[in-house]
């Protein structure tokens, strides 16, 4: 946009100024002509070099977040000093990541559904500065759709600049597009933004383009009457096939505009899935048509775009047959828990780089044929890690949590074991849970896996690390637990308080990570770094329960995180981390205790983790 802006301030152009690409009209010398047409010409070019310019900036931004944490890591390993000189924020910062960067878009709701009734759910609002970046994007493109443009000439002078526009920016925004919309974007790790932020982006920039692609047509359209009645519009349909294609693709995309609100997607996510993909294919094969029959440079934008779709499709593809072919074929075993959920487990058929935030595709043809669905890897052990677990049974704290190790039989000793933890909802995870409940042994079937996937932040250069989980977000969140208890033992980080806050509606969901827990709860040097808090908030819990060193409390109702987090900032050591994998009421409402410490002074990073999108 910059070199758009400053080209258009080097030419002077007449007041009867346009910019048609079909050469000078009586409506403006030759020079301005050539020089609108160069405008036009140059148009998708400049805008997509803004946008890696934008990709540059957040990328400096993210090397030199990075490279603070690095410095706040290294030096608070080992210096109370230091811990307390990172627990304070400057005003600045701090006011930034307040009032923009964690909040949300008015006062109070960001991950909360706006939901009317089961079936009626609007999705969630993006945060402040995601709306602001949308907001920016699309004055970009009203810009670059207007700019210039001479509105006072007569229609058939102004609309082929508008056709024009519209035209290119919509299909030069297919680029970003498909880069957003895949989950093996490079830009994920690069910039650590998470997946489901890269989603928002991609569902308003199609927004955007949908509407520049129907304004392109209805130019078209409106010309083609003006010039010919509307009773030649047909015929021209019929006998232009530039015109016919163009208006296939249209409608293509006019449909995704309907189909893809969160209205229609949680109704039935597999739908929308293979609807979208369907429409996608078909708008990229009339869009083709229509650039190719007249030979617009345009169709290079598009050829970029099903170049990077593409590779990005073989990626993955190549990716699930990698993870899941090796000398064996990927089996999982599937284990029914109680509070409607199952432990997945299995041996990954090649070796997996295990670190907390992955997530994977599981995809089980015998239960829900070819369709994939993400979970976080909520554990990974070998053969020796579980042994140990099962020797330590007298420990005070894990009183509390064992009840019985069954489960362990059913790993492979000596392998690596990952295992999922899957809550029911309504339709692959149902029959996953139905399989498993029906049989009264573990169930052994064939899966493919594809991953991992995920962001991995590192939590090591916090001093303080605040996991917030409510139901199967535990998932995400004990394997960070594990890494910072065991990192503490070695002196490895910087961490020196490590607080697990987990809401979850009963006892029952104890059983999913119980075993887990345990293992946590035996580790050499949790009972001074750590302190686990559960809270039951309907049923199976008369009274609260402590163990004895307070290391873990058990406790009926919901958590007062404004109380425990402001616990946490007294203490004054270092960097505070507060990462929440929730559902929307926890979520919200640590987000909003978050940005109350910020004003406070305190230095906090918030790092959200939702299952969807
Ligand atoms: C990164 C990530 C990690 C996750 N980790 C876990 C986990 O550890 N444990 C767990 O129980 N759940 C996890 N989920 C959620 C899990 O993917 C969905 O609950 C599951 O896919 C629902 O499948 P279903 O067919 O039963 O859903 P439905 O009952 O059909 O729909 C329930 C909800 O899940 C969404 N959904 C359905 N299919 C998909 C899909 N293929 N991709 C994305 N969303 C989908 C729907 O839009 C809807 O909002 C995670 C999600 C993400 C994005």
């Amino acid at each position: 946009m910059a070199s758009l802006v400053a080209m258009s301030a080097r030419a002077v152009p007449s007041t009867k100024a346009n910019s048609t690409s079909s050469g000078s009209t009586v409506y403006q010398n030759a020079a301005t002509q050539a020089y609108l047409d160069k405008l036009n010409s140059t148009l998708a070019q400049n805008y997509l070099w803004a946008l890696l310019g934008v990709v540059a900036l957040a990328f400096l931004y993210t090397v030199l977040v990075r490279l603070n944490a690095h410095v706040r890591h290294l030096a608070s390993m080992s210096n109370e000093g230091a811990l307390r000189y990172f627990s304070k924020s400057t005003p600045t910062i701090s006011a930034l990541k307040s009032n923009l960067l964690y909040s949300p878009i008015l006062y109070y709701r960001r991950a909360r559904e706006i939901r009317f009734s089961r079936h009626v759910n609007l999705g969630t609002l993006p945060t402040r500065f995601q709306s602001t970046f949308i907001l920016l994007l699309v004055i970009t493109n009203v810009f670059a759709s207007t700019w210039n443009v001479p509105w006072s000439d007569p229609q058939l002078e102004v609309l082929p600049i508008l056709r024009n526009r519209t035209g290119t920016l919509s299909v030069a925004n297919l680029i970003p597009i498909v880069v957003l919309s895949s989950v093996k974007n490079p830009l994920i790790y690069l910039l650590d933004i998470s997946y489901d932020s890269f989603s928002l982006m991609h569902r308003w920039l199609g927004r955007l383009t949908i509407l520049q692609a129907i304004a392109h047509t209805m130019c078209h359209v409106i010309m083609t009457v003006q010039q010919k009645g509307w009773a030649n519009l047909k015929v021209s349909l019929k006998t232009e096939p530039f015109l016919a294609s163009g208006l296939v693709a249209t409608i293509a995309v006019a449909v995704m505009l309907i189909h893809t609100p969160k209205l229609f997607r949680s109704l039935s996510y597999e739908f929308f899935h293979h609807l979208h993909i369907v429409l996608a294919i078909l708008t990229m094969a009339f869009l083709w048509r229509h650039l190719a029959l007249k030979s617009l440079p345009q169709r290079y934008l598009l050829l970029g775009a099903v170049i990077i779709w593409a590779t990005s499709r073989t990626f993955r593809f190549a990716t699930l047959l990698y993870r899941s072919v090796g000398k064996e074929s990927c089996k999982v075993k599937i284990h029914s828990l109680p509070g409607g959920a199952v432990k997945v487990s299995f041996t990954p058929p090649r070796p997996w780089t295990y670190r907390p935030g992955q997530s994977l595709y599981l995809t089980i043809p015998s239960i829900g044929l070819w369709t994939a669905h993400p979970f976080s890897v909520a554990w990974s052990e070998v053969e020796g890690s579980i042994s140990r677990a099962s020797t330590l049974r007298s420990m005070d704290e894990k009183e509390i949590m064992v009840r019985n190790k069954e489960e362990i039989d059913l790993e492979i000793p000596g392998k690596q074991v990952l295992s999922l933890i899957v809550k029911k909802h309504n339709g692959f995870t149902q029959k996953l849970w139905e399989r498993a409940d029906r049989s009264s042994t573990a169930l052994t079937v064939n899966a493919f896996i594809e991953g991992p996937y995920g962001t991995e932040r590192s939590l090591s250069s916090y001093g303080t690390v605040m996991l917030f989980a409510s139901g199967v977000g535990i998932t995400h969140q004990l394997p960070y637990v594990r890494e910072l208890v065991e990192g503490y033992r070695q002196g490895t980080v910087a961490t020196k308080r490590v607080t697990l806050v987990w809401v979850m509606p009963n006892t029952e969901c104890l059983e999913w990570v119980r075993g887990w827990l345990q293992d946590v709860l035996s580790m050499d040097g949790r009972r001074e770094v750590l302190k686990i808090l559960l809270f039951i908030t309907r049923g199976g819990l008369n009274q609260s329960i402590r163990s004895p060193s307070d290391m873990v409390q058990i406790t009926r109702g919901r958590p007062n995180v404004h109380a425990l987090m402001w616990e946490e900032v007294q203490q004054k050591m270092g960097c505070l981390g507060v990462s929440v994998c929730a559902g929307g009421g926890l979520a919200d409402e640590v987000r909003r205790v978050s940005r109350v410490m910020l004003d406070r002074g305190a230095n906090l990073d918030l790092i959200e983790e939702g299952f969807g999108w």
